[in-house]
């Protein structure tokens, strides 16, 4: 049974007190849910979080990792650095990391392959242009992030692998998806899921969508058949934004 999940991308944003502030916040506020919640601080402020929701149902994830074991990569965090903190989940993939940092299908593929093989869970980011969608490619360009980055896994790995649709012009602009445009979406993704692998991986996979959810449209997207939840930029900094979002199940 694929679970349903609520994660919250700090980016590049809030230091060691705010994070500390967030976190409490969110600790005391957050709702009973069947959700699994997820936050994503950066990574100065990992160990804090982890320490801080120590006794919190609410789960530390990591925004990126290197693809290395160790070694010369100046300014790089490693799997084990990760594990070692208590953080078995990395989101990679994200399109401001493919955008800003140069992110290839080909590096993912590397990065992805270090997290399974090390027992971590991947939150696997990926979405067309705004290009993409106005020349209707947006499914061919999904298909081949998928392609590309996941589909030489085994099939054994996809339990490890959580999917997170983000549509670059629908993350930090305001624009969001139609609740249709994101269900048609996650249809095609795990009708693809099942031409490369089996109807039971596809049906077991969680796919988030990601890109302006907010509270007022939370319910909506939520309620689509193939969304399993969201990842959450903006609205995830503001503790009852995003616990008005986790209630949205
Ligand atoms: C994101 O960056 O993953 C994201 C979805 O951001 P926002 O919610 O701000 O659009």
């Amino acid at each position: 049974m694929r679970s349903k999940i609520v994660a919250g991308n700090w980016k590049m944003n809030k230091n060691l007190e705010e994070t500390e502030i967030l976190l409490n916040e969110l600790a005391a506020k957050l709702p009973d849910t069947q959700a699994e919640v997820m936050v994503a601080p950066t990574f100065v402020n990992l160990t804090g979080a982890v320490r801080a929701l120590e006794s919190s149902v609410i789960e530390v994830i990591a925004q990126n990792m290197h693809f290395a074991e160790s070694g010369a990569y100046t300014g790089e965090i490693s799997a084990d650095m990760l594990l070692n903190i208590d953080i078995d989940t990395v989101i990679l993939g994200h399109s401001e990391r493919r955008a800003y940092f140069g992110e290839t299908d080909e590096i993912l593929a590397k990065k992805v392959a270090t997290a399974l093989n090390k027992d971590m869970r991947v939150m696997f980011c990926f979405g067309e242009e705004l290009n993409d969608r106005k020349s209707e490619n947006h499914f061919k360009v999904v298909e081949s992030q998928l392609k590309n980055a996941l589909f030489s896994l085994d099939g054994s790995a996809w339990k490890n692998i959580i999917l997170a649709y983000e549509p670059v012009w629908a993350i930090g602009t305001g624009e969001t998806a139609s609740p249709e445009q994101a269900q048609e979406m996650h249809a095609f993704i795990r009708k693809t899921i099942t031409e490369a692998y089996d109807a039971n991986i596809a049906d077991n996979v969680s796919i988030l969508y990601g890109g302006s959810v907010k509270p007022a449209n939370a319910q909506d997207i939520f309620g689509k058949p193939d969304v399993d939840g969201g990842l959450i930029g903006g609205a995830s900094l503001v503790a009852d934004d995003f616990v008005a979002i986790i209630s949205a199940f």
